[in-house]
């Protein structure tokens, strides 16, 4: 979709922090991060909700590969996850360390690089 922003960054329009990319997905930070890493998981399709992308299984184990790295990357168990699907119409799951560690959450290229060093 043209003027989608998440489809811009998937077409490399728009620069971001990109944490994972396949043929199908991709996991980015959020510019306006609500804890250290918040990372934004999409399909690179324009899907406008998450129930709807074909392989959602496929879809949740990227969500789960980039909270494992965020437990990781910032020494935490608790990592917040989020479906609400009003903001962009462009599926995506919020991924995100909670708001009580001690990394930077403005630091979006700095906990970038954290959760690439680990990401499986
Ligand atoms: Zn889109």
């Amino acid at each position: 979709m043209d003027d989608c922003i998440f489809c811009k960054i998937v077409r490399k329009e728009i620069p971001a922090e990109i944490v994972y990319e396949d043929d199908s997905f991709l996991a980015f930070l959020d510019i306006h991060p609500q804890g250290a890493g918040h990372t934004q998981v999409i399909p690179k399709e324009h899907i406008h909700w998450v129930w709807d992308v074909p392989n959602v299984g496929t879809y949740f184990e990227i969500a789960r590969k980039v909270a494992l790295a965020q437990r990781q990357a910032f020494n935490t168990d608790w990592i917040l996850s989020k479906i609400v699907g009003d903001e962009v119409p462009h599926a995506h799951i919020w991924v995100y360390p909670n708001k009580n560690i001690a990394d930077d959450i403005d630091d979006i290229k700095g906990n970038a690089k954290k959760i690439r060093k680990v990401i499986a």
